[in-house]
Formats: C-alpha cells, structure tokens, sequence
C-alpha cells in the first residue's frame, strides 16, 4: 500500500512540473473545476479579496496570519512589476483592514530570478510599504542555486529596514554556517525543514539527524532572545520545541508556530489551545497548480482527501 501511495505521489510531482499537462488541466472546462476543489483545502482562493476574507476570519479565531501571493521564478521584468504591485496592495490591505498578517514572498517572484538588482529594488519597495503599519515581509527559502542571491539581498535590506525576516533551511548543510551570519541582523528567522530536491551531498534527508539540527535552531534562536517561527507540521518538533518554549519563556511576539493552512491544522489549533503563539500561512493566486501538486505529493495520503474533495 505504501509502495502504491509513493507510486502515486511521485507521479504527481511528475504532473506538476510538466507544463503542457498543467495548460491542458487549467484550460479544460471538466478537469479544471475537479482539481480546483481538491485545491480549495490548501489555498485561500483566487483574488486577494478572498484571501482577506479567511485572514479575518481565522484573526478573530485568535491565529495571526501570514499572506503570499503565490509564485515564483519569473521571467520578465513585466511580470515581476506586476507582482510587486500585487505584494504592495497586500501591504495597503493589511494596514487598511488592521489584519494580523504578515507577508510572505518568494524574491524570484518579484524580479530575482531576471536579475539580484531587480529582486533587491522591489524588495525594499513592498518592506517600505508595509513599515507603514509595521508589518513584517518574510523571504521565502528557494532552491539552493538561489541560496546565495537570496540570502545576500536580505543582508542588504536587513541592514537598512528592520521589518525584514529570513527563511533558514534546516536540511542544508551549509545553513549552520549562514545561520551564524543571519542572526547578526535584529529580524525574526522561520525555520523550515526544506521543501527542494538537492543535490547529492548538500542536504541531510528526512530522520532524526534532520530533527536535531531543526531543534539546535530552534534553542538556538530562542535562547538568544532571537525573534523565529517554528514552520513545521511535525507533531515530534512541535512537541520538543513546546518543551524549549516552556524553559525559555519568550515574550510575546519572539516566536510562533506557524503552519501552512489546510495541512494538519488541528495541531496548530491544539498549541492555540495549549497557549501557544500560533500563525497560519495562507497563499492565493491563480499559479495555485504546482502548490497543490506539490502539498498533496508530500504526504502521500493526501491522494485520498483529494479524491474526497473531488468526489464529495
Ligand atoms: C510556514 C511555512 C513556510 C515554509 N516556507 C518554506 C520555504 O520558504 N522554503 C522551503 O524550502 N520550504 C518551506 N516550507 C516547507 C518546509 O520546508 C517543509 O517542506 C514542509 O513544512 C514539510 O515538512 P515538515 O516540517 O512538516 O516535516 P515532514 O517531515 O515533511 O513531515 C512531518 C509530518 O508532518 C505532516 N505533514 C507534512 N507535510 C504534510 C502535508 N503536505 N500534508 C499533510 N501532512 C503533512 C505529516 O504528519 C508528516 O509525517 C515551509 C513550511 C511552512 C509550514
């Protein structure tokens, strides 16, 4: 059984990356509307309007949130303007709506993948627009053919703005040394397992060495009185980082569990109910097919709440 969820799983990651599979899904006028409704579990909707509607619910349910327009290595300077200007409005509506959220990004969305000049300026735009409220802009990690670019360009921002916040991959090898320099800067690091295929060699897999080096972060950070988010779904790391939290009582806002929505959000509401400072992570957007893909193929017995979502 495990073998034939893997088979399934791996045949998905496959289907998210072929491109004339994911325009002939999106154009098709029956296959469209399924796969949207397995989609709906994992993504905040189309627009931004919708995305506001579940922040404001899940604000007032006690969760802060954090919102992403999804996306990411993008190929014009056109594309990333108009990206940019959709992380900007996300900026206005937060201030205008008084939500608690953060923006989350992936910089080669917003112009890093066309060239590090271009990820840097629209960067410092849309940290310049949300200092207006004092919102937090969290960078996203990416593939490690960008670790170096991104974590360059939060150095450059971070030393100017101080609502700047950095995502750390755990799995990396060279993150132990990067992490050194990262915490030189004021702003909040969310630690993350990985979610990229590496290398042979760059990365430790999935196990407890992986576990040990997430939770070295993580007392690390807590310790040091260093603003983190603890970004994972694992109950066992969410257990033994409780355990860290309760020995070094952070204040109020130097630290979080945050957890993507629509994956194993009765834990987070768990640690809401235990006291805990918990973040739900909401993206929108059309490019939701490769998202999808990937949050159903990472967990092999999401095929089978995908197909209740289809059929139901
Ligand atoms: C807020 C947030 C931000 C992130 N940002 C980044 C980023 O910038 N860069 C990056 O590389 N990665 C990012 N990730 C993804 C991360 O790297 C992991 O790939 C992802 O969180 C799965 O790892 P895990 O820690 O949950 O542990 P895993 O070892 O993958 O899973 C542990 C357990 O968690 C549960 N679980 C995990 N995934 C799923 C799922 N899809 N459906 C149902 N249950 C699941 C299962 O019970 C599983 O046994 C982010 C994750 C979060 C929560």
């Amino acid at each position: 059984m495990d073998d034939l969820l893997a088979i399934g799983a791996a045949a998905l990651r496959k289907a998210a990356l072929n491109e004339s599979a994911k325009e002939y899904i999106l154009k098709d006028r029956t296959l469209f509307p399924i796969l949207k409704r397995a989609a709906d579990r994992y993504i905040a909707g189309e627009t931004l309007a919708e995305a506001v509607e579940k922040v404001a619910v899940q604000n007032r349910n006690g969760y802060k949130c954090s919102l992403e327009f999804m996306g990411e290595s993008t190929k014009t300077e056109a594309e990333a303007v108009e990206a940019t200007n959709e992380f900007l409005r996300i900026c206005q509506t937060i201030r205008s709506l008084g939500l608690n959220s953060t923006v989350s990004l992936d910089l080669s969305h917003i112009g890093l993948a066309i060239s590090n000049d271009l990820g840097l300026h629209h960067l410092d735009m849309i940290c310049k627009e949300a200092a207006q409220s004092g919102t937090e802009v969290i960078v996203s990690a990416e593939g490690t053919e960008r670790t170096d670019a991104i974590l360059e360009t939060y150095q450059r921002i971070a030393k100017k703005r101080d609502n700047i916040s950095i995502t750390l991959q755990a799995y990396l090898h060279r993150t132990k040394d990067d992490f050194q320099h990262i915490i030189k800067n004021k702003g909040r690091v969310r630690i993350v397992k990985g979610a990229f295929e590496t290398e042979k060699g760059l990365s430790v897999p999935r196990g407890s060495q992986l576990n040990d080096a997430y939770l070295g972060f993580v007392d690390q950070l807590l310790s040091g009185k260093h603003p983190c988010s603890i970004a994972t779904h694992d109950a066992f790391i969410q257990q033994e980082a409780k355990k860290l939290v309760d020995h070094y009582q952070p204040q109020a806002g130097l630290y979080e569990f945050e957890s993507l929505y629509g994956i194993q959000n009765e834990r987070l509401a768990q640690l809401k109910a235990e006291g805990y400072a918990t973040k739900l992570y909401f993206v929108y957007g059309k490019e939701w097919y490769l998202y999808v893909c990937n949050r159903i193929a990472e967990f092999p017995l999401n095929v089978f709440l995908a197909l209740q979502d289809v059929i139901v």
